[in-house]
C-alpha cells in the first residue's frame, strides 16, 4: 500500500491530493499557430489590391495555415501610426562640455533663471502679476526679448505674464510662436498619436538656423524660453579656464528621425558659425545685459 501511494504521488505530479491516475494523450499533436498582423501605415486599405487590410491579410494567413495542417488559436494585430518611429535624440557634446560639471551647471543655471525672472522682471513684487515681460530689453525702437519669437495671444501685442508657479512640462496655451513658426501644441499632437512622420520635419524647423530657440524646451511658454536662453548663454559662455579639461559648450548634435532622411542639427555650432543664429544672439545679448 504504502508503495502505491507512493507511485501514485510520483506520476501524478499534482501532489498528495491527486490519486487518480492521469491520462495522457499520445496522438500526435496538430502544429498550432497565432497570427500577427502589424498595420504601419495611414493609407486607406483596398478591395481588391493593395495595400489590403489587416484581416484580409491575417484571412490570407489563415487560409495557408489550413493548407499546412496547422490550427490557427489565435489573431491578433496592431496598428502602427509611423513606420518605424524613433525618438529624437542628441549625440555627444564637445569633450570639454560633455562631462559631470557641466551637466550640473545646466540644471543648476535654469533654475537660477526662473529666479532671475521675477528678480529682474519684477523686483518690487516677485510673484504677483504686477509687471510687463514684454518690456525685457526692449527700450526705444530697440524690440523686446519676447518679439524674436513670440506673438503672444492673437490681435495683442505681446505675451501675456505667465503664472507665479510653472507646472512641470507646463505647455503655454495663451501664447503663440511668431507666425509661420511651428506651434508646439501641432508638434504634441503628432507626438501624442505616435506620428513621428509628421511631427519631424515640424520640430527640425525649430532647430534651423533662421528660428530663435535655444531648445525644444524653450518653445513651451516664454517663461521657459527666457529661462533656457539664460542657460543656453551660461552654458556658451562660461570660463575655460577653472577646471582642467572642462570648458563651454561648442557643438550638441541632435538627430530628428524624419523620411526618408533624418535631420541633422546643432544650436550651439551654429550659434558660434559665422552669421549663425541671429535672433538667437539677439536673445542671448539680452540676457547679457542681466547675467
Ligand atoms: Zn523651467
Amino acid at each position: 500500500m504504502t508503495e502505491r501511494r507512493k507511485q501514485q504521488h510520483v506520476d501524478s505530479g499534482s501532489g498528495w491530493a491527486e490519486f487518480r491516475p492521469r491520462l495522457i494523450d499520445t496522438r500526435e499533436a496538430r502544429p498550432r499557430a497565432i497570427l500577427a498582423s502589424v498595420e504601419p501605415t495611414r493609407l486607406r486599405s483596398n478591395e481588391d489590391g493593395p495595400p489590403w487590410s489587416v484581416d484580409d491579410s491575417l484571412d490570407e494567413l489563415a487560409r495557408l495555415a489550413v493548407t499546412g495542417d496547422i490550427d490557427v488559436v489565435r489573431r491578433m494585430s496592431q496598428r502602427l501610426p509611423a513606420s518605424n518611429p524613433q525618438k529624437p535624440r542628441h549625440g555627444h557634446a564637445n569633450s570639454e562640455a560633455e562631462n559631470f560639471y557641466m551637466t550640473i551647471l545646466a540644471a543648476l543655471a535654469h533654475e537660477v533663471g526662473h529666479m532671475r525672472w521675477f528678480q529682474y522682471l519684477n523686483p518690487s513684487q516677485p510673484g504677483t502679476p504686477n509687471y510687463d515681460p514684454n518690456s525685457f530689453c526692449a527700450s526705444g525702437i530697440q524690440p523686446g526679448f519676447f518679439t524674436y519669437s513670440w506673438q503672444g495671444p492673437q490681435a495683442q501685442g505681446g505675451i501675456t505674464v505667465p503664472s507665479s508657479w510653472l507646472p512641470f512640462g507646463y505647455r503655454d496655451p495663451t501664447n503663440l510662436h511668431l507666425p509661420g513658426d511651428p506651434q508646439t501644441a501641432t508638434i504634441d499632437y503628432y507626438i501624442r498619436n505616435n506620428d513621428l512622420r509628421n511631427a519631424a520635419p515640424l520640430l527640425d524647423r525649430l532647430y534651423l538656423n533662421g528660428d530663435p530657440w535655444p531648445s525644444f524646451f524653450s518653445t513651451l511658454s516664454p517663461e521657459e524660453d527666457f529661462v533656457e536662453t539664460y542657460k543656453f548663454y551660461v552654458l556658451t559662455h562660461v570660463q575655460d579656464t577653472k577646471i582642467v579639461g572642462a570648458g563651454h559648450l561648442k557643438s550638441l548634435p541632435t538627430t530628428i528621425y524624419g523620411a526618408p532622411t533624418p535631420y541633422n542639427e546643432n544650436i550651439p555650432a551654429d550659434y558660434f558659425s559665422n552669421n549663425g543664429k541671429p535672433h538667437l544672439h539677439n536673445k542671448t545679448d539680452c540676457v547679457a545685459g542681466i547675467i
